[in-house]
């Protein structure tokens, strides 16, 4: 398409998107009275306006039914999980078996590390990209420390060529080939946070089982954002929160896939609870934990009805939007026209005011854009903010921005490109 860097064009596309209806399942924070511009969606998601009516429903169970509430009902609580399992299989591409709902992202990833990062003294390193968000980093050391081994030594960063900012897929092969022996795992973003560079997955997990390791993926920024065939890759674990692009609320609940070959696998070490036993005897208290087939296997707590009432209403609206491929769609022209009107103040200041890091391939990315200022950076950022866009600012000179499809629309992003033009020429 040919982009004009206009209101008119803007709301013209804005006319003919298909997916508009949807923005006004949102509540849209303000400033000054007004609709802020959200480009943070990478984030928090927005809040859904009928989240508040799904928690008071909750509330109301748990006012007239105490305990009972667990098993009365047209939605007992006992298996309000399986509730979301439908919608999620289909934004991850996976069956409703191979996914479960529980904890939060970070104690997720640990848990996952347990079945999947089993090191030998031969076999003990694991690669991932450099640069990963920090939790994971910790998460990842500390496990190896746990096992006995020196981060330094097992840990494998993968970096971006000199004078490059994102990673290539033959460099990613490369080093997984060139450590066959001494390798235990790959574990990756889907999409890395920073730069928002979108891996490729199914060629990485193919590496590694080439190798005959573990492939598993963190989908903070992944899930919700772009679509996902997690089964058909053969991907073997990942994990993902659902309050970022999946809008389920700060904080908001975390979920797990198991890919469906190991089910039965009894060497995956596993830290056990009550709620992830087999549901037929759970309640029989027995002594020996036996799992419950599937994902739900990995659950250890009983479930926060409260987050999964958030993470239900969310994953509601995703339905309303036909799936994730009618998103993708808008996704990638909201992308490519922020995109291109970044670059049109470049051409029109006669210098390169601002740097797009991330891949300009749109296959290679989702939603986001990170943007080095190149000066002022903090500068611009902020007379964006008081100007009522909310986007998110890494040091040391990162402005990510982040169009979504469930609720952001065309003349946002080009009132977000008039911004950035006006602030470059400060
Ligand atoms: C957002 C994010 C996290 C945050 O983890 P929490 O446990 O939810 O705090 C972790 N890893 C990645 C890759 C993220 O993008």
């Amino acid at each position: 398409m040919i982009f004009q860097n206009t209101p008119e064009f803007a709301s013209q596309l804005d006319a003919q998107d298909e997916l508009k209806h949807l923005r006004s399942e949102f509540i849209i924070p303000q400033h000054n009275g007004k609709d802020a511009i959200y480009l943070c969606g990478n984030s928090l998601g927005l809040q859904p306006k009928a989240t508040a009516e799904e928690i008071a429903k909750q509330m109301g169970s748990w006012a007239s039914k105490g305990v009972e509430g667990w098993f009365d009902g047209d939605e007992p609580w006992l298996n309000y999980h399986q509730q979301l399992k439908s919608t999620l299989g289909e934004i991850l591409g996976a069956n409703e078996q191979e996914i479960t709902v529980m904890n939060s992202l970070t104690v997720n990833l640990h848990l996952l590390l347990v079945s999947f990062y089993q090191p030998t003294a031969k076999k003990y390193k694991i690669i991932m990209e450099a640069g990963a968000f920090p939790s994971d980093q910790y998460a990842l050391e500390s496990q190896v420390r746990f096992h006995g081994f020196d981060p330094d030594d097992a840990i494998i960063e993968i970096h971006p060529r000199d004078g490059e900012y994102t990673l290539r897929t033959e460099d990613i092969i490369k080093t997984i080939n060139d450590n066959t022996n001494e390798l235990a795992l790959v574990l990756f973003a889907g999409i890395n946070y920073y730069t928002g560079q979108f891996f490729d997955m199914p060629a990485i997990t193919q590496a590694a089982h080439a190798v005959g390791v573990y492939a598993g993926f963190d989908l903070a920024h992944t899930a919700g954002n772009v679509p996902l065939h997690l089964h058909n890759w053969e991907v073997d674990f990942a994990c993902w929160c659902s309050y970022k692009y999946m809008n389920s609320g700060p904080g908001g609940i975390s979920g797990i896939f198991v890919h469906e070959k190991h089910f039965g696998n009894t060497k995956l070490n596993r830290f056990a609870g009550w709620w992830g036993n087999r549901r037929d005897t759970q309640f029989k208290m027995a002594k020996g934990f036996e799992p419950e087939r599937g994902a739900d296997g990995w659950q250890v707590s009983t479930s926060p009805i409260l987050l999964m009432a958030v993470h239900k209403v969310a994953l509601d609206v995703f339905n309303k939007a036909g799936g994730m491929l009618s998103l993708r769609k808008k996704a990638l022209l909201l992308t490519a026209y922020l995109e291109y009107l970044i670059n049109n103040i470049s051409s029109q200041q006669g210098q390169a005011i601002f740097k797009i890091i991330t891949p300009t391939n749109a296959e290679k990315r989702g939603s986001q854009l990170s943007i080095i200022c190149k000066e002022n950076g903090k500068v611009i950022f902020n007379y964006l903010t008081e100007n009522g866009v909310i986007g998110d600012w890494r040091e040391p000179d990162v402005i990510r921005l982040s169009p979504v499809p469930l609720y952001n629309t065309f003349t946002d992003v080009c009132k977000t490109g008039q911004l950035l033009s006006t602030a470059a020429g400060i």
